[in-house]
């Protein structure tokens, strides 16, 4: 590689079948032998996989290519890379190369060969005018390892929130979703006795969540998302920053079922409303999810009661407009205030965990409340 320098035009020869061109000297065809049961066999091309081939091979193309080889191409095994310093002498010497294996009885294999480039890879660098460096196909795997989506794309789901599917729930998602199956994972069952008190855990400030605005709703795919205007943050409450709201949204089961991702000890409720927030620096959340407290969700249960929560009216006459992904809706003058309990009536539980769906980061501060929010059976249906 270090003869390369100073050279703008490149062609990289591959011959493909490597050793298998090369013949085996009559006297060393027997170190080949091979037994099988019907008889004794002899390679007459050099195999793969002997010890000195590679040694052997390498020694026969530097013979072939002779007075060319470092003047005007090297050759590793069965890669020849051919260079020169204007076009005009590089189709030159490419001929030369060819005319040379050509008299060695060597054939190439044109798809891969590169022919007449400002730039080539070769040996899995990237050969230009600027030197080599590495081939940036070969760092992409270990900078985005690539997820597996499951067979049926957005089959992955919560069997308690959909019975009777066949879709992959939370313990095989880490088969598609390299994120999921972490140590902190959400959702958790809050085990009440083995809750401790922590004195940090002050009670939250709620802003603007008497602010009255407009929302859209819209469904995307798993869930049906109701965008939140960043005037409404969330701070006090043991979290180290301000956060801002991003969108809530809510987890329900099918017909009336417990579909609560949370549950407290064992016990799931029939829904579950989420509050997403980020920290007030980050521009989105796909940037806060690489923090690892980036995300501050609050999750309430929802608990059947006798009484409609006429509040909650709104919120599901717009889920009905959203019921396929895509769709989309609006909301006029609405109040956060109008579903979510004053801050300093509340207590709540803390973990750290992770987004509940894939891919699972784990960059949340989950805050679940004790307190439960109304909803009427007919509601929840
Ligand atoms: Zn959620």
């Amino acid at each position: 590689m270090d003869c390369l320098g100073g050279n703008s035009w490149f062609s990289s020869l591959d011959q493909g079948k490597a050793y298998h061109q090369e013949f085996m000297s009559k006297g060393s065809k027997h170190l080949t032998a091979f037994v099988t049961p019907w008889g004794l066999y002899e390679w007459v091309r050099i195999p793969f996989g002997l010890m000195n081939a590679p040694a052997a091979f390498q020694r026969c193309m530097e013979e072939c290519f002779e007075d060319l080889r470092d003047e005007t191409c090297i050759s590793y095994l069965d890669e020849a890379l051919v260079f020169s310093k204007n076009f005009e002498n590089h189709v030159q010497d490419v001929r030369k190369v060819l005319q040379r294996l050509k008299e060695h009885g060597i054939k190439l294999k044109p798809s891969k060969c590169e022919l007449l480039k400002p730039e080539v890879c070769y040996l899995g660098r990237i050969v230009s005018a600027e030197g080599s460096k590495v081939d940036p196909a070969d760092t992409d795997a270990l900078k985005s390892p690539k997820e597996k989506q499951p067979k049926n794309i957005g089959e992955w789901c919560y069997e308690s929130q959909l019975p009777d599917s066949k879709c992959s729930g939370p313990s095989e998602w880490k088969k598609y979703f390299l994120r999921c199956g972490g140590l902190n994972q959400s959702p958790i069952n809050i085990i009440t006795r083995k809750v401790m008190h922590d004195p940090n855990l002050t009670s939250f400030i709620f802003d603007g969540h008497e602010d009255i605005f407009n929302m859209s709703v819209e469904n995307h795919g798993q869930s049906a998302h109701f965008t939140l205007p960043q005037s409404v943050r969330l701070r006090g409450g043991g979290l180290s920053a301000t956060y801002k709201a991003v969108q809530f949204h809510l987890h329900w089961g099918e017909d009336g079922g417990q579909g609560s991702e949370h549950s407290v000890d064992g016990k799931r409720y029939p829904m579950e409303l989420h509050i997403v927030h980020i920290k007030e620096r980050y521009n989105n959340l796909s940037v806060a999810l690489n923090d690892s407290t980036g995300v501050a969700a609050l999750g309430f249960f929802f608990e059947v009661s006798s009484e409609k929560n006429k509040k909650l009216d709104r919120i599901l006459e717009a889920l009905g407009k959203v019921r396929h992904e895509g769709n989309s809706s609006e909301i006029e003058d609405f109040r956060l205030a109008d579903i979510v309990p004053q801050a300093n009536t509340l207590s709540y539980y803390r973990y750290s965990g992770s987004l509940t769906t894939p891919g699972c980061d784990q960059s949340v501060v989950w805050t679940v409340f004790q307190q439960t929010l109304p909803i009427s059976k007919y509601q929840a249906v």
